[in-house]
Order: structure tokens, then C-alpha cells, then sequence
């Protein structure tokens, strides 16, 4: 059919002759996408940033990119994206920096007619969000947690029982729960019958947290548990990280301390991390293909556009307070060293690194 807004673009929200409220109802094509990125604590935000501004455009959209700044972040995010509500964009594509402080400003976004992709992180307490886009990130926790109980059994040069410890990621991104919880739905057993023991005795999320995904935060919290818990002869066999960036933080805090690397999980392909791998110091990462999930969105976009149905896999997972969001998750894939070549076939940049070590 026919779409209301086709040949009215000055006037937002002048939807007359729609189907009301109907998602199907679609917008004029060239019309603004807004992309609301959180700050830079991951070489996935920055790759996203470009992704998106060449794929909108290359899909005939306007595209509005911006990224909150490193301070004052929280309250720079909330008014980029009233900014784009006001400037009449159609889409609203959000990772968030603080998932559980932007209600008002999808709401905003919702009373002005824009649909709201979650993109990553989820947004919560708010039934403003019509989809959410990601990884699956509860996935992405178990391949953590079985890469660090495999990584053991290959490296740690004995037997079981294996000193470890845990971290998690920022308490203000929804993920990092999930992340953890993924994690310790493997691990949690293993510490239970004695295979792990986590010598600090850390194992609560809040007390593994990484406050902003911050290196500095990751590597003073390893030093810490290195003198309070690792003195003499203890060893730290492994460590769950939750990103490659902490990962490379903290395996600085051991080597630091003179003390033998432990096996340490990662998750996002960072360029270092893969180097790490490959060279057989950091145990594993996991791909997460930016490309892949930029692409995802935007074909959200484009469906939202055209008043199609948009494509979900998931409407169950993700309750975030309010309405259960409904999901397209995309499939995470743990790599290590052995698999590396595999895992990076369809990622140039990264299979040169690989290639380069063979
Ligand atoms: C993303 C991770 C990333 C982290 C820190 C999370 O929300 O899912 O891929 O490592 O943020 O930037």
C-alpha cells in the first residue's frame, strides 16, 4: 500500500490517513536516522560509529552518528537523543552508556512517532523500545566460562583444584550482567564440587564489577587481589575477563607483579588481543562481527521504512522491567589460538593478523 507520511516530511508527526499507531505504517525513504553511540571503551564502538554512517547512507538514509562524550557522558547521551527526536529523525538506534537513564528520552522519541532500536545494550524500564539488536549475550557468557575451564585443563601445567578469579564488566550496561551470568551458569558447578576456587572469595557480580569498562579500573583490582590473595607461592591459575580490553589490563597487573600468566578469557576481537592470542599469551576472545550486527540494524531500518514486518528471533530473553523487548540475536563465536584461522575467515583485517603468525 500507500505510506501516509510519503510527501509530508516537513511535517513530523502529521501522520493524518495512517493506520494510527500501526507499525506497519512505514516513513519516507531519505528520511534521518539517528545512531546514539556510548563512549568509546571497546574498538567495537569505534568500528560501529563508521559502519553505521556508511551503511545508512549507502541505504539512501540521512544518518546522524554521534557518540556520547568520556565525561559528563550519561547526561551528553540523554541530549543527543532528545536532539534527534527534535530534529525529526524516523529511527532511534541507541547503545546506551546507562541502559536504566534514558526512559524519558525514548519516550520522547516514542510520542514523536520514531521507533527505537536497542542496539547491543538493552534500555530498561521503559516500554519505549521497540527492538533490540545484539549478540547473544548470555551465549557470549558460556563460551567465556568453558574457554576459561578449557584453557586450565590445557595450560595450567596440574591438576585441579585451580586458583582463579572473576571480573565483570560495567554495572550501568545491562550486558554485564548477562555476560556474568552466562559465565558463572558454567562455571558456578566447577566452583561448587572444588574444581575452581576463587581464592579472594569474590564471586558476587558486584564485587567483580568494572565501574565504565575501564582498564585502570580492571588492573588496580588485579593488583589488589594479587597482594591479598597471591603472596608467596599462590598461583592464580586463570581469570574470567569479560572484554579484551580488561583482559590486557589485566594480564599488565600480573606481569607486572613477576608473577606467571594466568589463562584469561576475552570478547570482542580487538586488534592487540588477537596479536596476544596468537602469540600465546591472552587464552581467548570472542568474535562478535560489528559488520554483521550494523547490518542486522539496519535492515531493522529499512523494513521499519518500507512498513514490513521487522525480523526478530527472540521474544523471550529480554524483559527489561517494563515489556519483554522483542530481539534479533546474532550467534557469538569463541576463538583461541587453534580455531583463530576459522573464526576470522569471513574477517580480513583480523586473518591477516592470524596469517601473519603462521
Ligand atoms: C559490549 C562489549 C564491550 C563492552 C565494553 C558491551 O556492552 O557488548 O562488546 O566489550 O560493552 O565496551
Amino acid at each position: 500500500g500507500a505510506f501516509a507520511l510519503t510527501g509530508c516530511s516537513s511535517e513530523r508527526g502529521g501522520d493524518t490517513g495512517s493506520g494510527g499507531e500501526e507499525a506497519t505504517s512505514g516513513f519516507e525513504a531519505g528520511s534521518t536516522i539517528g545512531v546514539a553511540l556510548p563512549d568509546k571503551t571497546s574498538e567495537n564502538w569505534v568500528l560501529a560509529g563508521k559502519l553505521f554512517t556508511d551503511g545508512l547512507e549507502s541505504a539512501g538514509f540521512k544518518a546522524d552518528v554521534q557518540y556520547a562524550p568520556a565525561s559528563n557522558t550519561v547526561a551528553e547521551q540523554q541530549n543527543q537523543i532528545q536532539a534527534m527526536v527534535t530534529n525529526g529523525a524516523k529511527v532511534i538506534i541507541i547503545g546506551a552508556k546507562d541502559g536504566k537513564q534514558l526512559a524519558t528520552q525514548v519516550q520522547a522519541a516514542q510520542d514523536a512517532g520514531a521507533k527505537v532500536i536497542a542496539y547491543d545494550r538493552l534500555i530498561e524500564n521503559t516500554e519505549a523500545v521497540d527492538y533490540y539488536v545484539a549478540f547473544d549475550n548470555f551465549k557470549v557468557g558460556q563460551l567465556q566460562g568453558q574457554a576459561l575451564l578449557d584453557g586450565l585443563a590445557e595450560r595450567a601445567g596440574h591438576e585441579a583444584p585451580y586458583n582463579i578469579e572473576l571480573f565483570s564488566g560495567s554495572p550501568d550496561d545491562a550486558n554485564s550482567a548477562v555476560f556474568f551470568n552466562g559465565a558463572m551458569d558454567v562455571l558456578q558447578p566447577k566452583i561448587d564440587d572444588g574444581t575452581l576456587n576463587v581464592v579472594s572469595g569474590q564471586t558476587a557480580i558486584a564485587q567483580t564489577a568494572t565501574e565504565g569498562w575501564l582498564a585502570e579500573n580492571a588492573q588496580n583490582r588485579m593488583d589488589t587481589l594479587l597482594t591479598g590473595s597471591y603472596s608467596g607461592d599462590t598461583v592464580l591459575d586463570g581469570v574470567l575477563s569479560p572484554n579484551d580490553t580488561l583482559a590486557r589490563a589485566i594480564i599488565t597487573s600480573v606481569q607486572q607483579a613477576g608473577k606467571p600468566v594466568p589463562v584469561v578469557t576475552g570478547q570482542d576481537s580487538e586488534v592487540e588481543s588477537v596479536k596476544s592470542i596468537m602469540e600465546g599469551i591472552q587464552y581467548s576472545t570472542i568474535n562478535k562481527d560489528t559488520s554483521l550486527l550494523v547490518a542486522q540494524t539496519i535492515k531493522m531500518v529499512e523494513q521499519l521504512q518500507k512498513g514490513e514486518e521487522v525480523d526478530v528471533n527472540d521474544t523471550e530473553q529480554y524483559d527489561n522491567g517494563a515489556k519483554v523487548v522483542p530481539a534479533y540475536l546474532l550467534e557469538p563465536l569463541i576463538v583461541t589460538k587453534e580455531n583463530a584461522a576459522d573464526a576470522y575467515a569471513n574477517v580480513p583485517s583480523l586473518l591477516e593478523i592470524v596469517k601473519s603468525y603462521e
